[in-house]
């Protein structure tokens, strides 16, 4: 089968690799779609994010369709649609034991440095890492099932009630994923700044008034060696897109 291997900066390869079969306990997944996030991107640039020997596979945020399912699997069938939670926590370490196996200290992440990734025709990974989706949802919704989860575990964590006022710093996918969360928690009065001009036409903020929206973002440019203008441009701002002001829920 056809993977996208990482050899080391600047080094990602399309080869052919062994098909992958499903032991006890695990689930074999046809991989539908798959992002592309900051840390694929430092990986790539900088270097490899694990001391796993090289190459590894890419792809970390993604989705895909059950094909095989080894013995004892129960929670999910073939056919079945699934996104891939893709930590390999390792079960017997302090946090593990704490029942929080995001901070595992040996935690192997698939698609980093794990045994396997999204950017394979097929892959394995262990039942509890496969989570199928409710109706409707298709593979696109399946891959931002990874980044949309850790933005609202960050809301969460921030405790928003509605009538809260609220700020993102940065409108990359995380940051409008916060955004989308806050919206859906009851947090209307929700600013996003964004400093790169490239972002903030698109992204925006949340208000749909353009006006307002300016002032707000032209905060975030006041810092030093981003000028010290405040003033609106002659013309106004592109408004920000609809689907950024809408209620999460009506987003697609
Ligand atoms: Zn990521
Ligand atoms: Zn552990």
């Amino acid at each position: 089968m056809r993977a996208a291997l990482y050899y080391g900066p600047g080094d990602v390869r399309l080869e052919d690799i062994p098909e992958p079969d499903p032991t006890p306990g695990t689930v074999k997944v046809r991989s539908l779609h798959n992002g592309l996030c900051g840390t694929d991107l430092h990986q790539y640039f900088v270097g490899p994010m694990s001391p796993a020997p090289l190459p590894t596979v890419v792809g970390h945020e993604f989705s895909g369709e059950v094909v095989d399912v080894g013995r004892d699997v129960t929670s999910v069938a073939v056919g079945d649609l699934v996104a891939i939670e893709p930590l390999w926590p390792c079960g017997a370490c302090a946090p593990c034991l704490d029942g929080d196996p995001n901070l595992c200290w040996e935690v192997l992440c698939h698609g980093l440095g794990g045994p396997g990734g999204g950017l394979s025709e097929f892959t394995v990974v262990r039942e509890h890492m496969a989570h199928r989706l409710p109706e409707g949802l298709g593979p696109v919704h399946g891959a931002l099932v990874e980044p949309m989860s850790v933005a609202y575990r960050a809301v969460l964590r921030a405790e928003p009630h509605p009538g809260d006022v609220a700020v993102v710093f940065g409108a990359g996918p995380i940051g409008i994923g916060a955004y989308l969360a806050l919206r859906a928690l009851g947090v209307d009065d929700v600013t996003v700044v964004e400093p790169a001009p490239e972002r903030r036409p698109r992204r925006a903020c949340s208000t749909p008034r353009p006006p307002t929206w300016w002032t707000r973002c032209a905060t975030a440019r006041t810092g030093p060696g981003r000028g010290s203008s405040s003033t609106p441009p002659a013309s106004p701002p592109p408004s920000p897109p609809r689907s950024v002001s809408r209620a999460p829920g009506a987003a697609s």
